[in-house]
């Protein structure tokens, strides 16, 4: 079994906090283009040892390398492109209209970048958030602070190292602190913004350490992944996506889908379907392209998805799967049949490749079960009548759903990612995504008649104020 990494000292958290301050002052006299030029340069430099970045993530995650490439890297690329083409556009002044009462002023605003970054990051993508994140906030001019989760902290000093050895950003730009959550929550204390990704207890944590400092912070939390399958819904493409969003990453994503929730009249042909398509995933040769299942990247959540599946069988569900293999460090894919609203399998996140699969007699009392817990990350309805599909969609409190689709929205990231009630606060992507990186700074210039008062300074007078309201009414 692997171990986590050693603590950096606390101190030092500061002290490269220092050095990230300098190298943002350096990095803040980039234009954007050379802002931009940079981040695809590096992106080129990652690009021209492929294979070794593929490597360093596959042998720390133990992920099928079909995974490593698409979800993490070219996952990665997309974002980046994304950001790279779009910045010009968010970042550069924005021109501001005036009441006409102002009309002799010109305004606009300035999107000013906030400092040091700290990025807070989980095990399930070690490259993949840190480097789609830290993209956006090194475009918007700031520095990062990186903590990684102490189990995937190799991905983060390769990247770190990367980035140093492109000669292409200012010494100390972008710093990975090593250790546990102690060093993540002092990263929060030196940082001037944080976007965290994780569990709804810490990111809970990270919340009121960032609250206590004036700093704002993007948290990104955990999800329960409810998918809504109709009587009309087509059945293989529905059977399909629930094995691929529920054992892709073997379970660790946090859109994944962790529930479906099936009309009576197609219950057992989708239960038949199911059992052949997750009895077919294969969980090796290691290192081939045709391995689908891989290990379990944090060796603490294997106690978690057992306590779930004894739960399940306790409360009468038929467990298919699910026979652990501690040295290995696996759990093969299980499916949960009949479940009940009650059990840990609907309610909390399991984190783990754990399907749990519901009959239901109307997709209105699905969704009434999809809106019952706390979690909103992420949902999906399944139906041929798109419109009907959309108006469902538009019923589920969660930040991302889709119909007909699962796991879709980071990759499509011009759409704002991120949950509601207990998955989150604000959102990464979309135009936000970048913009949330600075500081608006709104400028107004008096520009004529030059050295008159304006009409509502000293002194005051009756004719003064009956010509403003006059002014201010057609304004
Ligand atoms: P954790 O909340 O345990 O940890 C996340 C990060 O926070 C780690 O780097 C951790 O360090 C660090 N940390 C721990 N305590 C503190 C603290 N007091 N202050 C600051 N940082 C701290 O989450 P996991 O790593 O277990 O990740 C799994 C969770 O992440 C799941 O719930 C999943 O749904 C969620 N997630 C959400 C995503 C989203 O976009 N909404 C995407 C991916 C995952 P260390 O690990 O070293 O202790």
């Amino acid at each position: 079994m692997q171990s986590p990494v050693k603590n950096m000292d606390l101190a030092q958290v500061g002290e490269r906090a220092e050095r990230a301050r300098a190298a943002q002052a350096a990095w803040l006299r980039y234009t954007l283009t050379q802002r931009v030029r940079a981040v695809r340069g590096l992106w080129q430099f990652l690009q021209r040892d492929r294979a070794r970045l593929i490597e360093v993530i596959r042998e720390e995650t133990g992920k099928p390398v079909a995974e490593v490439e698409a979800m993490e890297v070219d996952a990665a690329g997309l974002i980046l492109r994304h950001f790279t083409r779009r910045v010009h556009r968010l970042l550069q002044d924005q021109a501001a209209s005036m009441p006409w009462l102002l009309l002799n002023k010109r305004a606009y605003v300035r999107y000013v970048p906030r400092g040091v970054i700290g990025l807070v990051t989980p095990w399930n993508m070690p490259f993949l958030i840190p480097f789609g994140d830290m993209v956006p906030a090194l475009l918007a001019g700031n520095a990062v602070l990186l903590k990684p989760s102490e189990w995937t902290t190799r991905t983060a000093l390769y990247l770190e190292d990367r980035v140093r050895a492109s000669g292409l950003f200012p010494d100390g730009l972008v710093q990975v602190i090593v250790g546990d959550g102690a060093l993540g929550a002092e990263v929060v204390r030196n940082s001037d913004m944080v976007l965290f990704t994780g569990s709804t207890a810490t990111g809970r944590k990270v919340a009121e350490a960032a609250a206590s400092r004036l700093v704002p912070c993007v948290l990104e939390l955990g999800g329960k992944h409810t998918m809504v399958v109709a009587k009309d819904a087509a059945l293989e493409r529905a059977v399909k996506a629930a094995v691929w969003g529920r054992f892709a990453n073997s379970g660790q994503i946090c859109v994944g889908v962790e529930r479906v929730l099936v009309h009576e009249d197609v219950y057992p042909e989708f239960c038949a379907r199911i059992e052949e398509q997750v009895r077919a995933l294969r969980p090796g040769p290691a290192g081939a392209y045709e391995q689908d299942l891989g290990r379990l990247i944090y060796p603490h959540q294997l106690p978690v998805i057992e306590a779930h599946l004894a739960d399940a069988r306790e409360r009468g569900a038929r467990v298919v799967g699910g026979e652990v293999d501690r040295p290995g460090q696996r759990v093969s894919p299980a499916l949960v049949f009949d479940a009940k609203p009650e059990m840990k399998v609907m309610t909390e996140e399991t984190f783990g490749p754990v399907l749990a699969v519901m009959p239901v007699r109307r997709v209105e009392e699905a969704l009434v079960l999809a809106n019952a817990g706390r979690q909103g990350l992420a949902a999906s309805v399944w139906t041929t009548d798109l419109e009907r599909g959309a108006e469902w969609a538009s019923l589920i409190e969660a930040g991302l759903v889709s119909v007909n689709d699962v796991l879709i929205h980071y990759a499509a990231c011009s759409l704002p990612f991120g949950g509601v009630k207990d998955s989150g606060l604000g959102r990464r992507h979309g135009d936000q995504g970048l913009r949330m990186f600075c500081q608006e700074q709104s400028v107004v210039i008096h520009e004529w008649p030059s050295n008159t008062p304006d009409l509502w300074w000293f002194p005051y007078s009756r004719l003064k104020s009956r010509l403003l309201s006059l002014l201010a009414r057609f304004s």
